[in-house]
């Protein structure tokens, strides 16, 4: 075929990314073109042990064979039909995900950002039922990430993503994490349908929340009436050693919101919805073309499956490791997150540790001034080892 895309010359594919793709991502120099589990192969023939999971998305690694030959089986029978009509997959997705948390009914959507809009409606309208339309105001956290939506972003507790992009939806307030004060004082002042937390704030460096704030903050909105709410898009699907993170904390969310690492790889996002709310939601109410895709849920049923007490306990038996091995360090200032879902404060910036780690073969992230880890679920202990002495070397003092 002629390549009349690449002009005279060929382009090198970083190039043509460059010229084409938008320029809303600063890529690493690196060109992904195969993998296996926690293995990825570059263009260029270089092997790197994969510490980032796509952001948290391949669950089980890169092509994993059970994964693969779920999306293979279903991609063979049907792939989408619209919801217009009923499919297995998507049906049996939501079945296993309220019989694993006791949540009552599930909107499928496409991503996280979509999760956390389905959760802001359901907030809303729940509250406009019950006490008036004007009962409207989600309050979200300071240092929060819920997306890149002009409403998610609203909801996003970090000014910088806000910038040029404004008006942003109104009617979002923030609080800052712990505050329960502050919490209870703008439940009291403003007229709130629903709070939304991260229980680890990943995009805002990996910082978990205090439980007795959890616990404190679950019991008052429950007394109030208020719905409370849990972005699990990165937490969620085993990441921090519990299914669920809200799990760890010993509370029951009325809503949870979760996308990543659902699907292993493929986008699928979920808006669970608990009893409090669990009929809020009618016809007409929300929608979505691609929303419990047979396909992705196909791939969702897989993960879930295999997200069992054994899995988790290894999660945590290996989240261990990590902040044994490396908190203490040369170089390494603190270690922070839950699970699999691991920020690590280096002396030098991360971003440095982060090129070195590179360049020694381990593919790691940042999270504002932290390293950040998120390995797949299943990291065979060889590579978490070999990676955790690759970011000890990197973030030693030269
Ligand atoms: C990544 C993320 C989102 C946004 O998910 P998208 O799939 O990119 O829309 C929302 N909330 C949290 C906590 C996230 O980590």
């Amino acid at each position: 075929m002629n390549n009349l895309t690449n002009g005279d010359c060929k382009m090198s594919i970083r190039e043509l990314d460059r010229q084409y793709v938008a320029g809303t991502y600063k890529r690493f120099p690196v060109e992904i073109v195969e993998g296996k589990g926690s293995l990825v192969k570059a263009a260029d023939g270089r092997e790197y042990i994969d510490m980032g999971s796509g952001i948290a998305v391949t669950s089980f690694g890169i092509a994993d064979p059970v994964w693969a030959k779920a999306v293979a089986d279903q991609a063979a029978k049907v792939q989408h039909t619209s919801n217009l009509y009923y499919t297995e997959p998507c049906a049996k997705l939501a079945e296993q995900l309220c019989l694993r948390t006791g949540m009552k009914k599930v909107f499928f959507g496409n991503s996280g950002a979509e999760a956390n809009e389905c959760a802001i409606k359901v907030a809303r309208k729940y509250a406009a039922e019950k006490k008036g339309p004007e009962f409207s105001t989600i309050v979200t956290l300071r240092n929060s990430f819920h997306g890149r939506t002009l409403t998610t972003l609203a909801a996003t507790g970090q000014d910088h993503y806000h910038e040029l992009f404004g008006p942003l939806t109104p009617g979002f307030v923030h609080v800052t994490a712990g505050d329960l004060d502050e919490l209870k004082e703008v439940c009291e002042r403003e007229k709130v349908a629903g709070v939304l937390v991260e229980c680890v704030q990943g995009e805002g460096g990996v910082v978990p929340l205090d439980g007795d704030y959890v616990k404190g903050a679950a019991e008052y909105l429950n007394e109030n009436d208020i719905l409370f709410m849990v972005d699990e898009v990165q937490t969620g699907n085993g990441r921090t050693g519990q299914l669920y993170a809200y799990m760890n904390f010993g509370v029951m969310p009325d809503v949870v919101s979760t996308a990543k690492g659902l699907a292993g790889g493929l986008p699928l996002g979920a808006c669970l919805i608990g009893e409090k709310a669990e009929n809020v939601l009618g016809f007409g109410d929300h929608g979505s073309t691609f929303g419990g895709n047979p396909v992705c849920c196909a791939a969702a049923l897989s993960i879930l499956d295999r997200i069992d007490d054994n899995l988790l306990s290894e999660v945590r038996r290996k989240s261990k490791y990590l902040f044994d091995t490396i908190g203490g360090g040369e170089g390494i200032e603190s270690v922070s997150g839950m699970g699999l879902m691991i920020g690590i404060k280096t002396a030098k910036p991360a971003s440095e540790v982060v090129a070195k780690c590179m360049e020694r073969g381990v593919l790691c992230l940042t999270a504002k001034d932290r390293v950040r880890l998120l390995p797949a679920l299943n990291i065979p202990d060889a590579l978490l080892e070999k990676a955790a002495a690759v970011i000890l070397e990197a973030a030693k003092e030269d």
